[in-house]
């Protein structure tokens, strides 16, 4: 969100990278980012619910605080939203398209990373040791499981095979260009199959519609009728799954 204002000369506090600069608000706390080139004031709720403004650097703490109170009911709903998707992730859980498992470290076994009995299982001594197991483990998953959903859905639509790539990316899914690959983020391999689904026909739609218009739409749905559902789960619950780890 961004909102437009006239800066006065006022006081003014600047953090450092250490320090960074810091309001409470409502009982939330609200980290200033402070920029010189920035000519508003911008706000924005993290995937992780904290709350940021970025400022131009001679934005008054007054100002500040009049903005966030002017959009404190934005803000508080965008919180509760990122809390309540957190909430949703058992602790110490395991997710693997869409399903919690417990984690059950094993001294031995014949695979490093196995999903066995309704528990995943990691020989590794300590969570820590197990998580890069865990890691690749996912990305061979997700390689597998969503080039074959590419086949299937280009196959549908007539789309003729692409380049499939894997990456690791804090906010998003997927990545379409046209000429070189389609992108996915491994961690799609947590959602349930339903919202990958989704991503891999947002993502091969755009190969004929570069922008989400009502055209792109429009071919999203017939393919998945029930697209909106799909995109609403994943607005609501997938940003969590961006940054979870063991
Ligand atoms: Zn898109």
């Amino acid at each position: 969100m961004v909102v437009f204002i006239k800066p006065k000369p006022g006081s003014f506090d600047l953090g450092t990278e250490a320090m960074p600069e810091r309001l409470r608000f409502e009982g939330l706390e609200v980290t200033v980012r402070r920029s010189r080139r920035r000519r508003s004031l911008g706000l924005t709720v993290t995937v992780e619910g904290r709350v940021i403004v970025a400022a131009p650097v001679r934005a008054s703490r007054d100002l500040l605080l009049q903005v966030l109170l002017k959009h404190q009911d934005w803000i508080k709903r965008k919180v509760a939203a990122s809390q309540d998707a957190w909430a949703r992730l058992p602790q110490g859980a395991v997710f693997f398209l869409g399903r919690a498992y417990p984690l059950s470290l094993l001294a031995q076994g014949k695979t490093p990373v196995k999903l066995a009995r309704a528990e995943m299982r990691v020989q590794a001594g300590t969570t820590a040791a197990a998580w890069p197991l865990l890691q690749a483990w996912y990305r061979r998953e997700a390689d597998r499981l969503i080039r074959e959903r590419v086949q299937h859905f280009a196959r549908g639509l007539d789309l003729k095979a692409l380049r499939v790539e894997l990456r690791e990316w804090k906010r998003r899914w997927g990545e379409c260009h046209p000429q070189e690959a389609l992108r996915f983020n491994w961690r799609l391999i947590l959602l349930p199959p339903e919202i990958l689904d989704y991503v891999v026909v947002h993502e091969l739609a755009h190969l004929q519609e570069p922008s989400h218009n009502a055209r792109f739409w429009q071919r999203v749905e017939q393919t998945l009728p029930d697209y909106r559902q799909r995109r609403e789960w994943l607005n609501r619950f997938g940003s969590p799954f961006l940054l979870w780890s063991l």
